[in-house]
């Protein structure tokens, strides 16, 4: 099937990956509506990707080595252990993973996108009107465009999904990540070779460095946990939402501040509370599932169609695929409904059960974290295994293998 008009609303990793898709696919016209007027690139936190899961996406032509990044060995989980400086480390396993900087992964995508596509910012696409043979955009300026294919890739407030399936929208899980990039990456263990995870009752931090974008590195970390039902301490949640440092509560960083005070490992305790407040901010965690990736003429990818909890290290491993689906599905497909079923069919189960996957993590790394300062080697490994038991072969930790079916 060649041909057609196709809109992509969202122009980040889901976005930029979904128009280098179609266009090469053979669509004639692909316009990109993204909201954001200034660059996304400076979004300076990490993004880790899983290195079979990055093969398989550089042999489909969406990462290429030359994006910025820096390797990840093993992960290695530790509890404060009185004054020793790195605590306690009490289970290893190993963690194939590639570290980015979110800014010049994206920056990198956005540069693979055809000159012949249409990249519009500062375009906020306010209303999806849908019809038999096409959809209609309502732009905030007024103006209306209307395209044979629309493609969601505006994230986890959708307005795409809102017009495909009403009132599905994420749900908040009950507890946040504490996000923050440090320049102070100064006595890394192991040459910053190793993620770490600091556990504490109720929750860990992750902790890894990433390119900076210029040839240095950060220390990019990011901490999980249920705030007290305090008032003041526990924000409304409930609507979908990310809260930069200008619209956090003393009152929540405190408590977090002193979270860290008591229960990280002094090495790790600096350089959590060393990184400058402006550079922190908070994503509440959420789940979402969609009954299907397609509606009429309606496509979601990446976030728009699923969101699945960060602890499974493939939020964006999932949107390179929807991606890569996208294009097969178009390549092997004689007419639209043909190719948009194909996609649902690849897609939508996959989206399920990664979030299933990340709701078992969260349960048992954030909401019933167990005695973590008892344990060691063996009962880490049994435990990480219960955590994994559910999951089939297509689904699983840093994201399923494209070439499952
Ligand atoms: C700050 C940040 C940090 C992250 N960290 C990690 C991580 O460490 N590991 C990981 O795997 N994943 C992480 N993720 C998630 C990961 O980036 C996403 O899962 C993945 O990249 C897919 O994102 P997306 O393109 O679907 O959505 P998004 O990145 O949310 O992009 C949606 C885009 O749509 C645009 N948009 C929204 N509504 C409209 C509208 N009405 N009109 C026009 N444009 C609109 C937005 O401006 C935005 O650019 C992070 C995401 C963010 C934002």
């Amino acid at each position: 099937m060649r041909g057609g008009s196709i809109a992509v609303v969202g122009g980040s990793i889901a976005g930029c990956a979904t128009a280098l898709a179609v266009s090469r696919a053979g669509a004639d016209r692909v316009t990109v509506f993204e909201r954001a007027d200034a660059e996304l690139r400076d979004r300076g936190v990490g993004i880790a990707l899983q290195s079979d899961r990055y093969e398989e996406l550089r042999e489909a032509g969406y990462v290429a080595p030359e994006m910025p990044w820096a390797p990840l060995n093993r992960r290695v989980w530790s509890v404060r252990d009185s004054d020793a400086p790195h605590g306690r480390g009490f289970g290893q396993q190993p963690f194939p993973f590639r570290a980015y900087n979110w800014g010049s992964l994206w920056s990198e995508l956005r540069s693979r996108v055809p000159e012949g596509v249409d990249y519009r910012s500062g375009a906020v696409v306010t209303s999806v009107e849908p019809a038999d043979d096409g959809v209609t955009l309502r732009l905030a300026d007024g103006h209306e465009e209307r395209f044979d294919l629309v493609i969601g890739a505006d994230g986890y407030r959708s307005v795409v999904r809102e017009a495909m399936f009403p009132g599905i929208s994420p749900q908040y899980a009950g507890y946040i990540g504490w996000r923050g990039a440090s320049e102070d990456v100064e006595g890394l263990p192991s040459d910053g070779l190793d993620a770490h995870n600091i556990a504490f009752p109720g929750g860990h931090c992750m902790i890894y460095h990433i390119p900076d974008g210029t040839g240095g590195h950060h220390l990019n970390w990011v901490l999980y946990t249920t705030p007290p039902q305090t008032d003041g301490l526990h924000p409304d949640l409930r609507t979908p939402t990310s809260l930069p440092p200008g619209r956090l509560k003393s009152e929540l960083t405190d408590w977090l501040r002193a979270l860290v005070a008591d229960n990280f490992p002094p090495f790790w305790a600096d350089k959590v509370l060393g990184t400058p407040a402006e550079t922190t901010f908070i994503q509440p965690i959420y789940d979402l599932v969609v009954p299907h990736y397609t509606s009429g003429r309606m496509v979601l990818v990446g976030d728009a169609a699923s969101v699945a909890r960060p602890h499974v290290g493939a939020g964006s491993v999932k949107a390179l695929q929807d991606a890569t689906a996208l294009e097969a599905a178009w390549n092997a497909g004689d007419s639209w409904k043909d190719v948009l079923e194909r996609y649902d069919a690849a897609r939508g189960p996959v989206g399920s059960a990664m979030v299933a996957l990340a709701r078992r993590m969260g349960s048992t790394q954030v909401e019933n974290t167990p005695d973590w300062a008892a344990m060691h080697q063996p009962d880490f490994d049994a435990w990480w295994q219960e955590q994994n038991s559910g999951s089939d072969r297509s689904s699983g930790f840093g994201g399923h293998s494209l070439k499952v079916k």
